[in-house]
């Protein structure tokens, strides 16, 4: 017996659908960079810049069960690598805290608010770098698209999706709304944390909004 493929969800995703996505992200040289696993699928608004373009141009036209690898070229992940976003700074600049090899954390820039990543201490000089961690990088995607469902008038309204526990729940966030003052990731050291713990490398930073969604 033939299933009728009528009764099944072909919903391709498009413009204006919520997509679920399980992804496992490797760098050119095939070490693992970031995956879905146990965090579980990426939900994103397609066509509403929730995540990357090239993850976002990969998946379009795709329905529940594709699987497909997806190359996204520096220019449509996170940007080539700019060294005029390295910059020195004194470290009495950290005042009473003290600054450490790796440590991130957001900040105004002349460039608005980014991630600042503590690159070097050398003396008494702190090296700052504002790229992206994934700046200049190749991303290679293995992604399998558990759903597709058209969004809700809320959902486009507000750009984001909404899923169990409102729009910073279940680890959706990225809304890619201006923000100041991303309210993702703890791991980056940001304020008034409002989402996830881990920021899903394949979503886009900045987050819910200010002091959250706003969502009701
Ligand atoms: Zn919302």
């Amino acid at each position: 017996m033939a299933v009728d493929s009528t009764l099944l969800n072909t919903m391709r995703v498009a413009k204006e659908t919520v997509v679920a996505i399980e992804y496992t992200l490797k760098d050119d040289q095939g070490n693992i960079i970031d995956a879905s696993g146990e965090r579980g699928p990426m939900e994103y608004l397609h066509g509403a810049q929730n995540i990357i373009p090239g993850l976002e141009q990969g998946v379009e036209g795709l329905v529940a069960g594709d699987t497909k690898n997806v190359l996204v070229p520096p220019q449509l992940g996170y940007g080539e690598y700019s060294e005029k976003l390295i910059q020195l700074v004194p470290l009495t600049a950290f005042g009473a805290n003290t600054p450490q090899v790796g440590m991130r954390f957001h900040a105004e820039t002349n460039l608005g608010m980014r991630v600042l990543t503590i690159k070097k201490i050398e003396g008494e000089e702190v090296t700052l770098d504002g790229n992206h961690e994934l700046a200049g990088k190749t991303l290679h995607f293995d992604i399998k698209v558990v759903s597709v469902r058209a969004a809700e008038p809320t959902e486009l309204a507000h750009g984001h999706p909404h899923q169990s526990g409102g729009c910073c729940g279940g680890g959706g966030c990225g809304s890619g709304e201006a923000s100041g003052g991303g309210c993702c990731s703890t791991e980056e050291g940001s304020e008034g944390g409002c989402c996830s713990t881990e920021e899903p490398a394949a979503q886009k930073q900045g987050g819910c909004g200010t002091g959250g969604c706003g969502c009701s």
